[in-house]
C-alpha cells in the first residue's frame, strides 16, 4: 500500500454514511433559500486570478497566502481556484447584465478553495452556501439576512450561534479612522506581530481582523471606526438594529470585527459558537457597495453572507441521535428465476410511487439477503420466492417492528408498503 495514491491534504472524501448527512443538508439549504426567493447561481470554480486580487484585496490573507493560483501552460493566463464565491457573482452579474431592470436574489452553494494549514473546520477544499442580495441599498436587505440565518438555525435545531454585528462606514469614514489608527499602531510599533508591521503601511485596518492571541489586548484599544461614522452610516446601522429587535433576534456590537476581505462597507457580521472550539465563525457577511465598481461593473449596492457546510454539519453532528441513516426505505429480496425476474418489475412500480428502493443485487439465499436487508437500515423488506412469483402476490416483512408478516396481490403491494411506512412514522 506504501506507493498508493492519496488525496491531496486538506481535501476529504465524503463517503456515503457522511455524505447522506451532506444530501439532506443541502436539500434543506435549498427550500430554505428558495423560501426567500432566492435562486441558483452556478459559476465557475476556476476564475481569472485578476478578479480576487482586486476583489478582495491585495493585502489580505487569502490573496496574500492562501489562493491556489497557477498559470496555465497551454495559454500563459493566470488562474485561481476560487477562494469564495462573491467576487465570481458579482463578476457573473457585471457579464450577463443580471441586474438589468430589476435587482436579484441569488444563491450558490459549492467548493471553495483556500492553501490554509488543515485542522478540525478549517480544510483547503470546504464548502460553502451563500446568499447575495445584489441592487439592493437600504439597511431591510441586511436586516432580511440575518432573519434568513436565525431561521436555518432554529431550522436545523442549532442552539447556542450568536450573532455579531458591526459597521464599518464608508470609505471616506474608514480613511479618517485610518489616520487615527496608523497614529495609535506606530507609537506601539515594537508590540505588533510581523503580519502587523507589514500591514501597518498596507492595510492597517486588518491588523485588527488579526487572530494572534498576543495581538488581542493592542486591538481591543484601538481607536474605533464605529467611532468614526457619519449621521448616514449610522442611520444605516440602526436600520438594520431596529428590525433585528422587532424580530426579537440577540445581537452583540463588537467593534472590532472588520472581516478578513476588503470589498465590505458599512454593515459586516458574523454568527459563532463556542461549540467548535477555535474554528467558531459559522457564517460571515456584510454590505459590499463597491465590489461592483472594483471589477469594473456599474456602481451597485449588495449585501450577502457565506457560511461553512463542514461547521455546519459538526453542530449538526452534535445536535442529532447517534443512528446510521437508512439507504432505502424498501429491500427487495428474491430467490428462483421467476421471482428474479418479477422483482426487477415490482422495484420500479414500488418507485413510481415515490418510494426508494433497494434490490438485492448478486443472489444469494433468502436468509443472507434479509440480513443484507437489515444491514440496509431499510424499513421494510418485500419477499418474492417461487409462491409469489406463481400466484402474482408478494410477501411484506416489517424489519423495524414486531408485525406480522403481510401477503398481498401485487397490485396492492405499493399501498400497503406506503400505509406501512406512514404507520411507521406516527
Ligand atoms: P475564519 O475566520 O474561520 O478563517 P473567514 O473569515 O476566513 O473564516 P469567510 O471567508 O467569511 O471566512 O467564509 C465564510 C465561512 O466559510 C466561514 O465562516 C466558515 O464557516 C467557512 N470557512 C472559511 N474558511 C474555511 C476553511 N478553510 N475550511 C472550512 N470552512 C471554512
Ligand atoms: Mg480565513
Amino acid at each position: 500500500m506504501s506507493n498508493a495514491i492519496q488525496a491531496v491534504r486538506g481535501m476529504n472524501d465524503i463517503l456515503p454514511e457522511e455524505a447522506a448527512h451532506w444530501e439532506a443538508l443541502e436539500e434543506m439549504l435549498r427550500s430554505w433559500l428558495r423560501s426567500y426567493g432566492y435562486r441558483n447561481l452556478r459559476t465557475p470554480v476556476l476564475e481569472p486570478t485578476a478578479l480576487f486580487r482586486r476583489a478582495i484585496g491585495e493585502t489580505t490573507d487569502i490573496v496574500e497566502r492562501e489562493m491556489y493560483s497557477f498559470v496555465d501552460e497551454l495559454n500563459g493566463e493566470a488562474l485561481t481556484l476560487r477562494p469564495e464565491a462573491t467576487a465570481s457573482t458579482v463578476r457573473a452579474a457585471i457579464q450577463h447584465n443580471l441586474l438589468y431592470g430589476s435587482p436579484q436574489r441569488l444563491y450558490y452553494m459549492g467548493p471553495m478553495f483556500r492553501h490554509e494549514r488543515p485542522q478540525k473546520g478549517r480544510y483547503r477544499q470546504f464548502y460553502q452556501v451563500g446568499a447575495e442580495a445584489l441592487g439592493y441599498a437600504g439597511p431591510d436587505v441586511d436586516a432580511e439576512l440575518l432573519l434568513m440565518c436565525a431561521r436555518l438555525w432554529d431550522d436545523l435545531g442549532l442552539e447556542g450561534i450568536k450573532l455579531q454585528l458591526n459597521s464599518i462606514g464608508s470609505p471616506e469614514e474608514r480613511a479618517r479612522h485610518r489616520v487615527e489608527l496608523v497614529r495609535y499602531l506606530q507609537a506601539h510599533e515594537e508590540s505588533l506581530d510581523a503580519d502587523s508591521k507589514r500591514r501597518l503601511h498596507t492595510n492597517p485596518l486588518r491588523v485588527l481582523d488579526s487572530k494572534n492571541p498576543s495581538m488581542q489586548p493592542l486591538i481591543e484599544a484601538a481607536p474605533r471606526l464605529l467611532e468614526h461614522l457619519g449621521d448616514a452610516s449610522l442611520a444605516h446601522f440602526d436600520g438594520v438594529q431596529q428590525v433585528l429587535k422587532d424580530a426579537g433576534i440577540h445581537f452583540s456590537i463588537n467593534p472590532r470585527l472588520v472581516r478578513g476581505l476588503d470589498y465590505y462597507n458599512l454593515t459586516v457580521f458574523e454568527w459563532v459558537t463556542d461549540r467548535l472550539g477555535a474554528q467558531g465563525t459559522v457564517c460571515g457577511g456584510g454590505r459590499y457597495d463597491g465590489l461592483f465598481e472594483q471589477i469594473g461593473g456599474k456602481p451597485t449596492p449588495a449585501c450577502g453572507f457565506a457560511m461553512g457546510l463542514e461547521r455546519l454539519l459538526a453542530l449538526m453532528q452534535e445536535a442529532r441521535a447517534a443512528e446510521p441513516a437508512a439507504q432505502c426505505e424498501v429491500y427487495v429480496v428474491h430467490q428462483g428465476s421467476a421471482a428474479d425476474r418479477m422483482a426487477f418489475g415490482v422495484a420500479e412500480e414500488l418507485r413510481n410511487h415515490g418510494l426508494s428502493v433497494l434490490q438485492h443485487c448478486g443472489g444469494g439465499n433468502f436468509k443472507a439477503q434479509m440480513k443484507k436487508a437489515d444491514a440496509s437500515g431499510a424499513i421494510l423488506a418485500v419477499i418474492l420466492g417461487e409462491d409469489e412469483a406463481a400466484s402474482d402476490q408478494a410477501s411484506v416483512k416489517h424489519l423495524r417492528q414486531e408485525r406480522e408478516q403481510l401477503r398481498v396481490a401485487r397490485a396492492t403491494l405499493p399501498d400497503t408498503v406506503t400505509n406501512l411506512l406512514f404507520l411507521e412514522d406516527e
